[in-house]
């Protein structure tokens, strides 16, 4: 964690004054704030991860400024600790209750309040590593992790996305269905490693070829799904083309010495929508382009055919 940014908010000059001075030696960026409503400004629009406020202000009282902050509900967390010369249990029980993380009765011990700020330090990083580890995961669920690309059901859900967007909004979807010629001799010839190999370049140079609000998942184990947002027969027709002709254009290098060219077979279609029209099922489509692929496949394979 970079340094962590705290804001001291204090209508009184001299207690402003005071939190500074205490936090001088702490490896902090100090912003300072002399009411309610200026930390909250300040809040909306820097990253502060640290409050220390006054709990009776004018405007803005503290209690009212970790209302708006937790009601804000931002993806990371601020931890706010609340000073105070009401030195009253219930309320500050209440005031925990609220949203308040800690407390600390002025006049307040110096060293107590970098403690305090320390262990609120401690909670960030905890939190911090939390959300990393969830976004880690997030993203093993959603992604292949031989290629990177989407896997089967990440794919699926953003075609259904896609789908249901455009039948709102009538635009037409293009959906391209992709497998690799004779991939199975890749891996009898060179090994299973290198079938891999290919299959990563094969996503690379796929990826490559499509724009990027398109989406690429991968489908099966050499089969790639793509979905085209906006696209006619036309544009599908010529994007699978594209793609086709890019992989062909390529070679896997498997080693220093050696590397393959290789082929696909592609299936496409565009399905069109009037506006505010009732999105189809995937499944139907998805029969629909891996008959027009089994027809590339049939007709000789390295090319493209689209279905009606
Ligand atoms: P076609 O031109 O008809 O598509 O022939 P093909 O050999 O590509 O098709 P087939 O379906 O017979 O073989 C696909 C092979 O892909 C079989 C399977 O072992 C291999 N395969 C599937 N997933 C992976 C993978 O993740 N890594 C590797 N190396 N091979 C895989
Ligand atoms: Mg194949
Ligand atoms: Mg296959």
């Amino acid at each position: 964690m970079s340094r962590t940014r705290v804001l001291l908010v204090d209508d009184d000059p001299s207690s402003l004054a005071l939190l500074a001075h205490s936090l001088r030696y702490g490896d902090y960026e100090i912003l300072q704030a002399p009411d309610g409503q200026r930390a909250w400004e300040l809040w909306q629009q820097e990253q502060i991860r640290l409050i220390i406020t006054d709990w009776l202000m004018p405007e803005l009282s503290g209690p009212e400024l970790v209302r708006r902050i937790r009601e804000a509900n931002r993806p990371e967390y601020t931890y706010i600790i609340m000073i105070t010369v009401v030195d009253e249990k219930p309320m500050m029980i209440r005031g925990l209750r609220s949203g308040l993380d800690d407390y600390l009765t002025k006049p307040f011990d110096p060293d107590e309040l970098l403690v305090r700020v320390s262990i609120g330090e401690r909670i960030l990083q905890l939190e911090e590593r939390l959300q990393h580890s969830t976004q880690q995961m997030q993203f093993l669920a959603m992604h292949d992790p031989l290629t990177g690309l989407f896997n089967r059901r990440a794919i699926q859900e953003q075609i259904e996305a896609e789908l249901a967007r455009a039948a709102r909004e009538g635009y037409p979807v293009g959906l391209v269905l992709m497998d690799v010629d004779h991939f199975k001799s890749i891996n009898d010839h060179h090994g299973h490693v290198s079938g891999d190999r290919a299959l990563v370049h094969v996503a690379r140079v796929l990826s490559q070829s499509v724009r990027p609000y398109d989406r690429v998942g991968r489908w099966g184990g050499e089969e790639f799904l793509v979905v085209l947002p906006g696209t006619d027969r036309g544009e599908v027709t010529r994007i699978a083309e594209r793609i086709r002709g890019a992989v062909a254009a390529s070679r896997c290098v498997l080693s220093v010495e050696e590397s393959i060219p290789l082929q696909v077979s592609i299936g496409a279609l565009s399905v069109a929508f009037a506006p505010d029209s009732t999105p189809p099922a995937l499944d139907g489509l998805v029969r629909r382009v891996d008959g027009a692929l089994y027809e590339a496949k049939h007709a000789g394979r390295n090319r493209v055919c689209i279905a009606d």
